[in-house]
């Protein structure tokens, strides 16, 4: 598990308020406007022609919403949900038992798809088509296969790894969306509506905004970071969560005023000091750092991007000015680059 206080993997911490903060409804869910607006016409159809939505594949950095997007669709469609987790379908059986004790048209979630096992994937593929599981019966020369229908459903599979996921699942989902980070104003939105719940004495619009701009386009991430702000105002500041209380809570937990922290940082020098600010591979990268390949890929590298801070290319990942300019470093041939003067005058 990732316990970076900025990492937007669920904690300890999260798990049992993290429900008492998750919107209900689609109206609710802030942001990711294209998905939702598709997502409701593919609802409405369902409902109408009294169908089971398609199956859903949804994918992105962790603590985006995919769990909650997944408990609002089956509300919507007035259906159960079943939570699980790639990982937990140990073997064919389980998934089998699991598909045979649905009901018509609930959903079923498994979070971290791409960690399912072959043969547990391979019981999944006529499942998704044709709503039928191939049991064996009998052993050895004399064994065959029986196919029995499982209730109509609606899979809803989440993976922080679309790259992972085999191609023949992969292409059994009708619809698949990329969830993105949220901006500044639409994590504002729902910290204010977490405070709310959080029964936050005084939240000010400033330190709501200080937040979310430090929160990594992550709800989850927001939501840690109101309570532990909360906290810092209630002992220092009569319960008033201003944008200097949410500073010193933030600086306290070692996030800067962008939302990086010492990894982060660390990571940047990394580039910087030992490969000139890149190319440079993300295999090399994460040897070099002793972080994980896939981690740095799909958590740490998104919002380094968003700010404009790393570039991916063809031959591996390189810093940007802005990079340099944040860590305080000098760029290695930035004066040549610079308003052209140096150069014109080595040519001539
Ligand atoms: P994921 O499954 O992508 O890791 P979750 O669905 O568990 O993320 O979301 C983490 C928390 O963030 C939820 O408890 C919820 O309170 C909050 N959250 C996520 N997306 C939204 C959203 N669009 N609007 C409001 N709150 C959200």
């Amino acid at each position: 598990m990732d316990d970076r206080f900025v990492s937007g993997m669920a904690q300890d911490e999260d798990t049992g308020l993290e429900l008492s903060l998750r919107p209900h409804t689609l109206r609710e869910y802030v942001g990711q406007r294209e998905v939702k607006d598709s997502l409701s016409i593919y609802i409405q159809a369902a409902l109408q022609r009294h169908e089971p939505l398609d199956h859903i594949l949804l994918y992105g950095p962790p603590g985006l919403g995919k769990t909650t997007l997944a408990s609002i669709v089956a509300a919507e469609m007035g259906q159960n949900i079943r939570i699980t987790s790639g990982p937990a379908i140990e073997k064919p059986g389980d998934l089998a038992a699991m598909l045979s004790n649905l009901s018509e048209g609930d959903v079923l979630f498994i979070d971290e798809i791409h960690r399912l096992s072959r043969a547990v994937e391979e019981v999944l593929y006529p499942a998704m088509e044709d709503f039928a599981i191939d049991i064996m019966i009998g052993k050895g020369p004399t064994a065959r296969s029986l196919r029995v229908p499982v209730p109509r459903f609606t899979l809803i599979g989440a993976t922080t790894r679309f790259g992972m996921l085999s191609a023949p699942l992969r292409d059994r989902f009708g619809i698949i969306y990329r969830l993105e980070l949220y901006t500044p104003e639409e994590l504002a939105s729902i910290v204010r509506r977490s405070s709310d719940l959080l029964k936050v004495k005084k939240a000010e619009p400033e330190g709501l905004l200080e937040i979310a701009k430090r929160s990594r386009g992550t709800p989850r991430i927001a939501n840690r970071m109101l309570r532990r702000a909360r906290d810092y105002a209630d002992v220092r500041n009569e319960g008033v969560l201003s944008a200097q209380m949410a500073d010193e809570a933030l600086v306290m937990n070692g996030v800067d005023s962008l939302g990086l922290d010492k990894t982060d940082r660390a990571m940047l020098a990394a580039m910087m000091d030992k490969f000139g600010g890149g190319p440079v591979g993300l295999d090399t990268l994460a040897a070099s750092t002793g972080e994980d390949a896939g981690t740095i890929e799909s958590v740490y590298e998104p919002y380094l991007m968003q700010l404009g801070f790393i570039m991916r290319t063809p031959r591996g990942r390189i810093c940007t000015p802005a990079a340099w300019q944040y860590m305080k470093r000098e760029m290695p041939g930035a004066e040549l680059e610079g308003d052209g003067t140096e150069q014109t005058r080595m040519e001539i």
